[in-house]
């Protein structure tokens, strides 16, 4: 049994920003991240270097902006007047919930003044080339639930605030 299409696969992994610093460690939870292979669940750099692997393997993989989070979007990143954020005191880092005009979207304050906040709806890793150091830990066969969804259950994909019946 291999890694391919419909495949659930446990990993454990190190992610590297690009100075080589290392930015999130699975093995510091314990328990390794789970995803249903061949559904779009993983960016698509790691996902075809996962393709085949097997439990045990380790590698490697080194993924540009185009396979992984996208190129940094100047257009994404927005200065706005403070009195937007009366009472909030917004802080370098601080995550909000912007209303726009595809939906709501997730921005991080990148620059606070007396008169103007930033906030950039970019991914962290936007632009960036990022390295995963990757252990196969397990893999199964997909339940017919979540072959039908696409997805797992369990895991950071889903949160439990999907509108779909279960
Ligand atoms: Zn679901």
């Amino acid at each position: 049994m291999h890694i391919e299409k419909d495949i659930v696969v446990s990993i454990h992994y190190k992610l590297f920003d690009d100075q080589q610093q290392e930015i999130e460690n699975s093995y510091n939870d314990d328990i390794p991240m789970q995803y249903l292979h061949g559904h779009n669940n993983l960016i698509i750099g790691l996902e075809k270097e996962l393709e085949g692997k097997q439990p045990g393997d380790r590698l490697s993989v080194t993924v540009s902006p185009e396979e992984g989070y996208g190129a940094y979007e100047e257009a994404m990143k927005q200065q706005l007047p403070s009195s937007d954020f009366e009472g909030l005191n917004p802080e370098v880092g601080m995550g909000f919930t912007a209303e726009t005009d595809s939906g709501p979207m997730p921005v991080t304050v990148t620059e606070v003044t007396e008169e103007t906040v930033t906030v950039d709806g970019n991914h962290p890793f936007a632009g960036k080339t990022i390295r995963f150091e990757v252990e196969v830990t397990e893999i199964r066969d997909a339940t017919p639930t979540e072959l039908e969804h696409g997805h797992l259950h369990s895991g950071e994909c889903c949160g439990g605030d999907h509108d779909h019946e279960h």
